[in-house]
C-alpha cells in the first residue's frame, strides 16, 4: 500500500483529519464538481458516499477512503 499510485503528498495535509460524510456540496458556487484526492475520480451531486473535510476542501471516494483510512487515521464524525 505505500507505494500506491494514488499517494502524492497527501498524508501532509489528510493525516489524523476529522472527515464528514455528506452529498457533495461544492466548496465554490462556481464549481460544479470536484476530484478525489486519491485518484481523481469526479465527485458531484450524483456520487455516493464520497467523504471531504470538515472545510469541504479535500473530497474522497468511499474506495480511497477505504483503502487508506488505516493509513491516514481519519476520524468520522456523525452529523
Ligand atoms: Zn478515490
Amino acid at each position: 500500500m505505500k507505494n500506491d499510485w494514488r499517494l502524492t503528498n497527501q498524508i501532509d495535509y489528510l493525516s489524523c483529519k476529522t472527515l464528514i460524510q455528506v452529498p457533495y456540496t461544492p466548496y465554490s458556487e462556481t464549481w460544479t464538481h470536484d476530484h478525489c484526492e486519491f485518484c481523481s475520480e469526479t465527485i458531484d451531486e450524483t456520487t455516493k458516499d464520497a467523504y471531504c473535510t470538515e472545510d469541504k476542501y479535500h473530497w474522497i471516494c468511499k474506495d480511497c477512503f477505504k483503502d487508506f483510512k488505516e493509513m491516514f487515521d481519519w476520524r468520522i464524525k456523525n452529523n
